[in-house]
């Protein structure tokens, strides 16, 4: 990541260092606390399935300003709306992959599928989309937003809502001032001194999800933890700048809406999972809370390897799974890399789900929608006004593209090549994939593209870095230190969105809770279930 002395700290929640002895006891108890409320997961290291590990966490949640977090709330359901439209584009999709299906070999695949489908004619007309916009804050903002505390949390620490109008008050005057001000003396990285005039930020979205978007039970889950903790450590106060999460509800709640627009009592909800699933608890918590509120509604857990062996379509293509029961509404936990598909038996299953009268989250447009080279395509303002009509809303959902460039064989392609080459330093580079670990980061970027083909390059996409700033605490995973050490770290942002429909109507439109993840301010990617980040949640300030 590119953290340097003048990246802004966010001020903390809480008062650090805590003192050892409470430290240690909070955190043991946190640990304990994370694995009996299920926020944990299946170990990649000693996988057995008759156990769990707690997933890491952060100790107190991370400070997010409430401005941007309530930006990106109101404006979860246009994203949601933009992506629809998107998804039932036929035309926009095809020539914005048209390069890259080319080259690469995955996305051909999804294509072609795709292809299929549109010339049989899609024998369900209703999607059901369940998105995750994922966001940073940008610390470097153009537009100056207005942030935030420039305080180190260390040492510096938030207090209750009176001091904080004081400490308000301070940061106008620094703000005039605009001197460089050291505030408080944070005991991990660099000490900071810190710029109130480049304290200011904005948040960028990183990408959306269209498949597979997780945390809808862990996200929700990191709140209680927190606040658990929090409580313990008598700062109950703090609970109320904790905004709501009902991510599971949400998202489960959306499921049932599609389960009730196909409108067959006997018919279940199909999970599409990988052969092992480490992030068990995320999705059984789905499948629970189905059940339990639901309970006319069974849920049926199959890889596309079992699809594939068991699935048929009976007379009206209705897609029948053991038997003859019947899959109202597929619900995709995998299917969203190459390691997912081994053979051709699960493409074929994928395609036999595609055919079917089953409504697809996602259906197969809705997957190609959630591509990078569609996110690219989507950031040129004139490519926007093609699905959002309302000025305001163009304007709005235009602020959070951060640059994104074609890196296609033609002559913008080119120039952006030249571009990344010169100044590595301020980009990443991101293929078609999906779960992390895929991107090529700054300086490692020139070596990656001198590797390819003119053509090659045409599967990627390039990206302006983006700066969060950093807040600081305790990082908690399993086997890790005890007491555990104050860190530096960068938060991710999700913010899920419902939205269900055909080509010509929206049926429902919402935005359905979020999920926070944190890293070490030193990695370049965060994935919880990757091993890199940690759960967390957001403390408005
Ligand atoms: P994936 O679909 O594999 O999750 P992402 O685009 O989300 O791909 O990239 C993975 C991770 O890389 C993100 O979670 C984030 O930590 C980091 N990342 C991606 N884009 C940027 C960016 N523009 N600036 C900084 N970090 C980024
Ligand atoms: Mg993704
Ligand atoms: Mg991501």
């Amino acid at each position: 990541m590119s953290v340097d002395e003048n990246t802004p700290v966010l001020r903390g929640c809480i008062k650090l260092p805590l003192n050892k002895e409470e430290l240690i006891e909070v955190t043991a108890k946190a640990k304990d606390y994370a694995i009996m409320h299920g926020a944990a997961m299946r170990s990649k290291t000693s996988f057995s399935p008759d156990s769990l590990n707690f997933a890491p966490f952060v100790l107190v949640p991370s400070s997010f300003p409430r401005k941007e977090f309530e930006k990106a709330i109101v404006l979860q359901p246009i994203i949601n709306r933009l992506m629809h439209n998107v998804a039932h584009d036929e035309e926009f999709i095809t020539t914005t992959l048209a390069e890259t299906i080319k080259v690469d070999e995955f996305t051909a695949n999804l294509f072609n599928i795709y292809r299929k489908v549109l010339a049989l004619g899609f024998t369900q007309r209703i999607s059901l989309g369940m998105l995750r916009s994922d966001l940073m804050l940008e610390s470097r903002c153009p537009e100056l937003s207005p942030l935030l505390d420039t305080s180190a949390s260390v040492g510096a620490g938030a207090g209750d809502d009176a001091e904080d109008g004081q400490e308000h008050e301070e940061r106008k005057a620094d703000s005039k001032a605009n001197t460089k001000a050291e505030k408080g003396k944070p005991t991990a990285g660099i000490q900071r001194s810190v710029s109130s005039s480049s304290a200011y930020c904005c948040w960028k979205q990183v990408e959306i999800n269209t498949i597979a978007s997780g945390f809808g039970h862990l996200g929700p889950a990191s709140k209680t933890i927190q606040s658990f903790v929090l409580r313990e450590l008598g700062h109950a106060e703090k609970l109320q700048r904790m905004p709501k999460n009902e991510a599971l509800a949400g998202l489960c709640d959306g499921m049932v809406k599609a389960w009730n627009i196909y409108a067959k009592p006997e018919s279940v909800i199909l999970f599409i999972i990988e052969d092992i699933s480490y992030n068990i608890c995320d999705q059984r918590f789905h499948e629970f809370y189905i059940r339990e509120t639901y309970p006319h509604i069974k849920v049926l857990r199959r890889t596309l390897t079992e699809v594939h062996n068991e699935g048929k379509l009976g007379q009206s293509k209705e897609l029948l799974l053991s038997g003859n029961t019947e899959v109202a509404v597929i619900y995709f936990r995998a299917g969203y890399e190459p390691g997912h598909y081994p053979t051709q038996g699960e493409w074929d299953a994928r395609y036999l789900m595609e055919t079917s009268l089953a409504i697809k989250c996602p259906s197969i447009q809705y997957h190609l929608a959630g591509t990078k080279k569609v996110q690219q395509a989507l950031a040129q303002p004139a490519v926007l006004e093609r699905f959002i009509n309302d000025p305001e809303e163009m304007k709005a959902v235009g602020k959070i593209f951060t640059g994104l460039y074609s890196m296609d064989d033609n002559e913008v392609g080119n120039a952006n090549y030249e571009m990344a080459m010169r100044t590595p330093e301020k980009f990443v580079l991101k293929p078609q994939r999906e779960g992390g670990g895929n991107n090529v980061y700054g300086l490692d970027i020139p070596d990656a593209l001198k590797r390819m083909s003119r053509v090659e390059r045409s599967a990627w996409i390039l990206m302006d870095l983006i700066h969060p700033p950093l807040s600081q605490g305790y990082m908690i995973r399993p086997g890790s230190d005890v007491p555990p050490q104050i860190v530096d770290m960068v938060s991710e942002l999700g913010i899920f969105g419902v939205v269900i429909g055909d080509a010509d109507h929206i049926i429902h439109n919402y935005q359905a809770g979020h999920m926070l993840r944190t890293k070490l301010s030193t990695a370049n990617e965060g994935g919880v279930a990757a091993g890199l980040g940690a759960l967390d949640s957001p403390y408005l300030i």
